[in-house]
């Protein structure tokens, strides 16, 4: 043996006498939330006669549990995420449509870890999550870096934010790369990360560097006729898929990391999606006015020591996850009365109530707003509405006023529970905090990703 190895045998000998002798490093807790935008349902769940467009998450998701009924509480990204962070209705903590910045006054899941001695980390991939809205609060480390994306728009971003070409996002490859540096990065024993990503969100292909079709490319057919509006939504529907796939690719480096760690730490995981997105159904595309199964009905996973493997089919929601959260980290939120329940246990299961979960139709700032489908009618959207899933996972929608008709699948036995529960909702909503303004920049940038205010 030469000198150097030696050594080395020397150093590996005493690092072994190290850890027999000495004690073991506790093991550490990892509770970590992986939102995935504008990701459907039938994407990631197996369908008759077609895999997962997901293989990678979806086998890691098979070690744990899978929730295949679960609904979001709106259809657009900051109202579902602020219902995750606070476990609160939108009408109740009043992030009720982008652009909203959430109160101070009220407390999130990170506030709670950090009071409780938990290494908070986050990486989010798009604009309407950013430090300005809120959803920073409680986070020690945290990336909202865009920059990958941005550069071949560089000068437009000079240029005032004038991002016409909305590239206000970052892709999944980077996302991991900072969520892997972030996981490098934290020492503590307990430790909190939330991962944002955005690939599934128009424009299509974008993400995979396939292409870029938005809604407004497939609405531009409309003149050309029927056959032609259905080719670019094709197109469109294909460069969706492919970047469902971008994002399994990245998710799995990530997932795969988490899993190499176990060891170490005792480890859970809530991957969820804050909404779907419409992709021809009722003629409509994209996701935000609409609380159809397309765009509520979204994947959802737990992968924890608490759960065994296998799929659960209650119906289930954004409100849940707050609760879950901070039980799977063993702490309680001060003077917190959720409505939600701990996903890790059965439900408890004595309430009359067909209704398991709510949402509602994001808000307004100006009256007479129109949703433009691709049947070239401009559908108007008026006030306030509210959707209740049903313990089938039926979607009844309606306000104070009454029930949306539906012929098919009315919920005429519970019609006066329903109305009443939305009165509710619209009386508190009225009482929540009215929205802060925003500035012009924010407001041009929420534009430019289709978030017409
Ligand atoms: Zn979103």
């Amino acid at each position: 043996m030469n000198r150097v190895a030696n050594i080395i045998a020397s150093l590996a000998a005493a690092a072994m006498l190290c850890s027999c002798g000495g004690e073991p490093a506790p093991r550490g807790v990892r509770v970590v939330l992986i939102t995935l935008d504008t990701l459907r349902h039938d994407r990631f769940e197996p369908q008759p006669g077609k895999a997962s467009n997901m293989p990678l998450t979806y086998a890691h998701a098979e070690r744990g549990m899978i929730f295949d009924r679960y609904y979001s509480v709106s259809s657009v990204t900051q109202p579902a995420h602020a219902t995750m962070f606070t476990g609160l209705q939108p009408w109740e903590h009043g992030i009720t449509r982008n652009g909203i910045v959430l109160p101070k006054s009220i407390p999130t899941v990170t506030e709670t870890m950090k009071a409780n001695g938990f290494e908070t980390r986050a990486v989010v991939a798009s604009y309407p999550l950013t430090k300005r809205f809120g959803f920073a609060r409680g986070f020690a480390g945290w990336i909202e870096d865009f920059s990958h994306n941005l550069s071949s728009n560089k000068r437009l971003w000079e240029d005032h934010w004038k991002i016409e070409s909305g590239e206000f996002f970052e892709v999944g490859d980077a996302i991991s790369a900072s969520a892997l540096d972030e996981i490098n990065a934290a020492s503590a024993t307990k430790q909190f990360f939330w991962f944002h990503y955005f690939d599934p969100h128009a424009p299509y292909g974008a993400a995979s560097r396939a292409g870029s079709v938005r809604k407004r490319d497939i609405m531009a057919e409309i003149p050309n006729g029927r056959a032609s509006v259905d080719r670019v939504l094709g197109e469109a529907v294909a460069l969706y898929d492919k970047d469902v796939a971008f994002m399994d690719n990245a998710l799995n480096r990530v997932l795969e990391r988490l899993k190499q760690d176990e060891a170490r730490f005792e480890t859970h995981i809530i991957v969820v999606s804050d909404h779907g997105e419409s992709l021809g159904e009722d003629n409509s595309v994209g996701h935000g006015a609409r609380l159809t199964d397309a765009e509520l009905h979204v994947p959802a996973f737990v992968i924890s020591p608490r759960v065994s493997p296998g799929s659960d089919h209650e119906v289930v929601a954004s409100i849940d996850i707050a609760p879950t959260l901070l039980s799977l980290a063993g702490v309680e939120m001060e003077s917190a009365a959720f409505e939600g329940r701990d996903l890790t246990q059965p439900r408890n299961d004595d309430a009359e109530s067909p209704f398991r979960a709510f949402a509602i139709r994001r808000t307004f700032q100006n009256a007479g707003k129109i949703e433009q489908r691709l049947d070239g009618i401009d559908y108007p959207i008026e006030g306030l509405l509210f959707g209740a899933v049903d313990e089938n996972g039926v979607i009844h929608r309606g306000n104070e006023s009454g029930l949306q008709p539906d012929p098919t699948r009315g919920a005429q036995a519970h019609r006066g529970e329903l109305i009443s529960n939305f009165s509710d909702f619209t009386r508190d909503f009225e009482r929540t905090e009215p929205a802060q303004a925003i500035t012009p920049e924010d407001r041009r940038a929420l534009e430019a990703l289709g978030y017409v205010q």
